[in-house]
């Protein structure tokens, strides 16, 4: 089935996928030679075919029924997740927030809080510097790209984290929230993603 999850064969660290699905999981080389710096990974499955076209319609056609079919899913994924303090939905810049209507993090976020009986905390992280976007760039102008973007509540110390996105590509826009709220005293951050595309750009020829 075209939506069904991926099961097997990635890295259980940032959901990389390994050449084919029947072997182990067991991290990737960028997890080995750099731990992401969150505690737990989960994602649905891989970005191609339906799940990429359910996860444009979510985010460029606001289609609210295709939100609430992917967070359901994404819901499905999170199952056995330590109970986190608060939801927080990878934020959109103010101005981008604006030119969008909605930020479709937040409308995925929705379902997998109610599942885990946690609140939605999108205010604990915010954007706050208008960034172009990360298509087409390598690792390393994604991580310049994003440098200081992210700002922290001090309400996230001491407390344990469920950043939700939507795409995770390299997980550069991951990585540098999660950074955020742990230096902001955030106890533990768990990052859910709908949808971790196929490869690596930088790792691409
Ligand atoms: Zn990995």
């Amino acid at each position: 089935m075209a939506l069904a999850p991926r099961r097997g064969g990635i890295c259980p660290r940032c959901g990389a996928p390994h050449a084919l699905p029947i072997l182990p999981d067991s991290p990737c080389g960028h997890c080995l030679a750099s731990p992401p710096p969150w505690a737990a990974f989960r994602m649905h499955g891989l970005y191609e075919g339906t799940l990429r076209q359910l996860v444009m319609r979510v985010k460029f056609a606001e289609d609210h029924a295709a939100a609430r079919l992917l967070g359901g899913l994404l819901a499905t994924a999170c199952i056995g997740l330590p109970r986190p303090d608060g939801v927080v939905p990878v934020p959109l810049h103010p101005e981008r927030l604006r030119r969008r209507g909605c930020n479709q993090c937040l409308e995925l976020a929705r379902l997998p809080a109610a599942a885990l009986g946690a609140p939605l905390r999108p205010g604990w992280l915010s954007r706050v510097v208008p960034t172009r976007p990360q298509t087409g760039l390598s690792r390393q102008e994604r991580r310049r790209n994003l440098r200081g973007a992210f700002a922290a509540h001090p309400d996230v110390r001491g407390r344990r984290i469920l950043l939700v996105d939507d795409i995770c590509t390299t997980g550069t826009t991951l990585a540098r929230a999660v950074d955020c709220l742990l230096r902001a005293g955030a106890e533990a951050v768990d990052c859910a993603v709908a949808a971790r595309t196929p490869a690596h750009p930088d790792r691409r020829g």
